[in-house]
């Protein structure tokens, strides 16, 4: 990516030094010898995968996750040595591959283990069992099929149980009961095995919030890893400050005045109320900017200005206090001198969470990658 070539000049910023930063500041927060799984899926929650996960081995990550085989592999071409755990679903066509690659899978289903012909394995497969303790998507359920899950896996030649995890549905809310609840389940469950290589199941809230016994071996670090904030309650108690890693910017590419009564974009929604500068920007919903965001603020020169009329596939228009330049340079997310705006404020605006809004600004925008 760094280095093709770019014509148009919108992109998002990637600030890798702000990543490493993450990285060694949860270090200092973690219990003694617990690993870090740096959570690398859907493409580093859109900042790039190898990128951020070169950056995270080098601060001390000593595995990677992703969510589906494809990101596995791609990780894999780059990363010939570092673990990678996919923490979702694998198909069982996908066992060879991944006991060829050395990528460790989650099996939750007696059947899945069943169905895998294990001769056909060219190297041990390492699988971790992922328990369901109150988060309602995959895992198992009951410990009858935890103990019968273990067995057939345990007894299977080339099958290990290198882990066994779990998902906290409600770290990064201040209420505890069904987070203490979903806790005492994985402990009771991980009390019936022999203890395998990797327990774990905190996440960047657990880790950040909870009782740090829930680090057990290894935590998950996905969205603060990023900078990002779990949720509200977590950001107001975050025992470290974090360091956003995500700009996005463009340039102004025509800057026109209009009259009273003139109109601006498709469905011509707004209309001067006395004479306006309007600039248009080369970013629309097919880059990730979508329609709800009408209305957001920008900023150039250090101020807050606000996108008006509907936004374009491709391109969206601001309004101006006055005829700046062509080629200024205009910051969707990110700072410019005393102002910010965050993941956070885009989030609020299309009422949603950050991790969305990295994910959903497409491949379409570059990702520039500054390391400092
Ligand atoms: C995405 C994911 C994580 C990372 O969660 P964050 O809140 O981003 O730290 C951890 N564990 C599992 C199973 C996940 O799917």
């Amino acid at each position: 990516m760094q280095n093709k070539q770019h014509f148009r000049p919108t992109k998002a910023i990637i600030d890798l030094q702000a990543i490493r930063k993450n990285i060694c500041q949860l270090k200092e927060h973690l219990q003694p010898n617990v690993q870090i799984i740096a959570v690398v899926k859907a493409n580093a929650y859109g900042h790039g995968d190898v990128e951020v996960a070169r950056v995270a081995i080098e601060s001390g990550a000593t595995m990677l996750a992703v969510a589906t085989p494809e990101e596995a592999l791609h990780l894999r071409k780059h990363f010939p040595n570092i673990e990678i755990l996919i923490l979702g679903y694998s198909p069982v066509s996908f066992a060879t591959y991944a006991a060829d690659e050395n990528i460790t899978l989650t099996v939750y289903s007696k059947a899945w283990v069943e169905q895998l012909n294990t001769q056909t394995l060219s190297k041990p497969l390492k699988l971790h069992i992922k328990v369901d303790t109150g988060m309602g998507r995959i895992g198992v359920t009951s410990i009858e099929d935890f103990l019968d899950l273990h067995k057939t896996i345990s007894s299977s030649s080339n099958l290990i149980v290198d882990g066994v995890f779990t998902h906290f549905a409600t770290a990064d809310e201040e209420v505890e009961d069904y987070f203490n609840k979903q806790a005492q389940t994985f402990k009771q469950y991980i009390s019936l095995i022999p203890k395998p290589r990797l327990v774990h199941a905190a996440n960047t809230a657990t880790m950040l919030i909870k009782d740090s016994n829930l680090q057990f071996d290894a935590v998950r670090f996905g969205i603060s890893l990023y900078g990002l904030a779990p949720s509200t309650y977590v950001k107001n108690k975050l025992p470290f400050p974090l360091h956003r890693a995500f700009s996005l910017e463009t340039e102004l590419i025509e800057v026109k005045q209009i009259q009273v009564g003139q109109s601006v974009g498709y469905g011509a929604t707004y209309t001067a109320t006395k004479p306006s500068y309007i600039g248009t920007l080369p970013i629309g919903y097919a880059d990730g900017l979508i329609r709800q965001h009408s209305g957001q603020d920008v900023l150039i020169d250090g101020i807050r200005v606000p996108i008006i009329g509907r936004i374009c596939m491709d391109q969206c228009m601001i309004l101006l206090p006055t005829a700046y330049n062509i080629g200024e340079k205009v910051t969707l997310i990110g700072k410019q001198k005393n102002e910010e705006i965050t993941m956070d404020e885009w989030a609020l605006k299309v009422n949603t969470i950050n991790y969305e809004i990295p994910c959903i600004i497409t491949s379409r925008v570059p990702r520039i990658y500054h390391t400092k």
